[in-house]
C-alpha cells in the first residue's frame, strides 16, 4: 500500500494551497461580513484558469484530468482559507462531471469548455425542492414534453451559485404516474432560458459569500435535446453523482476543521494564563490530540474513496463514510477550536466563530449525517443478506 501523493498531486494541492493564501486569504473575512459579489467570482474565474473547475474532467472538454484524489486535495486548501469559495468549486466540479457522465457529445462540448475555462462563473446542480429535500424523488416539478420541446414547470429552493450560474442541471417529473424514482428526467438549462427565474436569496448562518437561491420554472421551454441521460432515468443519475459530490463536502470539512484546529493550535502557543502558555495544560494538549487524529482519521476515509472513484472501484459506502465523519469531525474541531480561544473564539475579532458557522452546513448538504448512515447501513446490509 503506498500512502504517497503523486508529483501531480502535490503540485495541485500546493498551487491551490498558495492560491489561497495569497488570493482567498484577504477576502475571505470580509466576503463573510459584507457582500462583494465581483471580488468573489473574480477569484472564481482566477482558479478556473488554473484548471481546478474540472479536476475529474478529461481534457478534451478542458478539464485537467486529475483525478478525484487531486479534486479532494484541492477542495481542502481551498476550504481552508474560504468555505464559500470551496462549495462553488465543489460545485461546478460536480455540474461538469455529471455532464460528462451522462451528456451527449454536444452537450459536453458546449458546457463543460464554458464551466473549465470560467467563462460560467458557476453551474448549478438544481435537485431540492421544498417537498422533497432528503428525498428528492418527492419532487414536484414537471416536464411535460410538447412537441420538440419540454415545458418545465415548478421549482426548486437552495440552489448554490444560481444567480451567476450559466447552466443548471435540472431534475423534473416526466411521468408522474411511474413508480416513486422512476419517472424523473434530467435537463442542462441555459441562464437566460425565458421563464427561469431566479427567486429569493437565501440568509444563511454561514458560507455567506456563496449564493443560495430558490430557482423557478415558470412555463420553461426548452429544447427535448437539452434532456441528459434516458427519459425517466434522472433519479438514477441524481444519486450517482451525488455521490461523488459527497467526497467534495467531506473534504471540504476537513478543510474547515484543519484551519480551526491550526488557528486554536497556535493561539495556545501565545496565550499565557496562571503564569504559562495554555498550550502547557493538558486540557488544551487532549483537544489538539484528539482534534488533530479525528481529522487525520477523515482524511484517510476521504482518500480512500477518492482513490477508490478514480481507480473505477464502487465508492458509495466508502464516500458516505468520509462524508460523515469529516464533517461531523470537522464541527467538533471547530467546538474545541473555540473552547480552546476561550471568549475571544466566541468574538469576529478572530476567524473561529465564522469557521464554526461555515461548518455547521457540511453536515446537512449533499446528504445529511442521517442520510449517509442510512446508505451506509443499507451498503453494509447488502452483505448480510
Ligand atoms: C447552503 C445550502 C446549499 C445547498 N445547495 C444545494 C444545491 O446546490 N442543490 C440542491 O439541489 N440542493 C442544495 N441544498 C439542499 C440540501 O441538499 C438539503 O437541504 C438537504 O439535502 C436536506 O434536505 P432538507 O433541508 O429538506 O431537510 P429534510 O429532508 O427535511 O430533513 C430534516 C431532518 O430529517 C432527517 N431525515 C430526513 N429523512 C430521513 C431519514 N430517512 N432517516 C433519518 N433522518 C431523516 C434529516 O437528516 C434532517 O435531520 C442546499 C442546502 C443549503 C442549506
Amino acid at each position: 500500500m503506498n500512502f504517497e501523493l503523486t508529483e501531480e498531486q502535490k503540485l495541485i494541492q500546493e498551487t491551490a494551497r498558495s492560491f489561497a493564501a495569497s488570493e482567498l486569504e484577504p477576502l475571505a473575512a470580509r466576503l463573510d461580513r459584507e457582500d462583494d459579489r465581483p471580488a468573489f467570482l473574480a477569484n472564481l474565474k482566477k482558479l478556473a484558469e488554473l484548471g481546478f473547475m474540472g479536476l475529474n474532467v478529461k481534457e478534451a472538454y478542458g478539464g485537467s484530468e486529475a483525478g478525484g484524489v487531486a479534486f479532494s486535495l484541492a477542495m481542502t486548501e481551498i476550504a481552508r482559507v474560504c468555505a464559500s469559495t470551496a462549495v462553488t468549486v465543489s460545485v461546478n466540479n460536480m455540474v461538469c462531471e455529471v455532464i460528462q457522465a451522462v451528456g451527449t457529445e454536444e452537450q459536453k462540448r458546449a458546457y463543460i469548455p464554458r464551466i473549465c475555462s470560467g467563462e460560467y462563473a458557476a453551474g448549478s446542480f438544481a435537485l431540492t425542492e421544498t417537498g422533497a429535500g432528503s428525498d428528492p424523488s418527492a419532487m414536484c416539478t414537471r416536464a411535460v414534453q410538447d412537441g420538440d420541446h419540454f415545458v418545465l414547470d415548478g421549482s426548486k429552493i437552495f440552489i448554490t451559485s444560481a444567480p451567476y450560474a450559466g447552466v443548471f442541471v435540472v431534475w423534473a417529473v416526466t411521468d408522474k404516474d411511474a413508480p416513486k424514482g422512476k419517472g424523473i428526467s434530467c435537463f442542462l438549462v441555459e441562464a437566460g432560458t425565458p421563464g427561469l427565474i431566479i427567486g429569493k436569496q437565501e440568509h444563511k448562518m454561514g458560507q455567506h459569500a456563496s449564493a443560495t437561491n430558490e430557482v423557478i420554472f415558470d412555463n420553461c421551454r426548452v429544447p427535448a435535446s437539452s434532456m441528459m441521460g434516458r427519459l425517466n432515468d434522472g433519479f438514477r443519475i441524481a444519486v450517482a453523482e451525488l455521490t461523488g459530490g459527497r467526497i467534495g463536502i467531506g473534504s471540504l470539512g476537513l478543510g474547515i476543521g484543519l484551519a480551526a484546529m491550526d488557528f486554536a493550535t497556535r493561539y495556545a502557543t501565545e496565550r499565557t494564563q496562571f503564569g504559562q502558555k495554555i498550550s502547557s495544560f493538558q486540557a488544551l494538549q487532549w483537544m489538539m490530540a484528539d482534534g488533530y487524529t479525528e481529522l487525520e482519521a477523515a482524511r484517510l476515509l476521504l482518500m480512500n474513496a477518492a482513490f477508490r472513484k478514480e481507480t473505477g472501484r464502487s465508492f458509495a459506502k466508502e464516500a458516505s463514510m468520509a462524508k460523515l465523519f469529516a464533517t461531523e469531525a470537522a464541527n467538533r474541531a471547530c467546538y474545541k477550536a473555540m473552547q480552546m480561544l476561550g471568549g475571544y473564539g466566541y468574538t469576529q475579532d478572530f476567524p473561529i466563530e465564522r469557521y464554526t458557522r461555515d461548518a455547521r452546513i457540511t453536515s446537512i448538504y449533499e446528504g445529511t449525517s442521517e442520510i449517509q448512515r442510512v446508505i451506509i447501513s443499507r451498503e453494509i446490509l447488502r452483505n448480510f443478506s
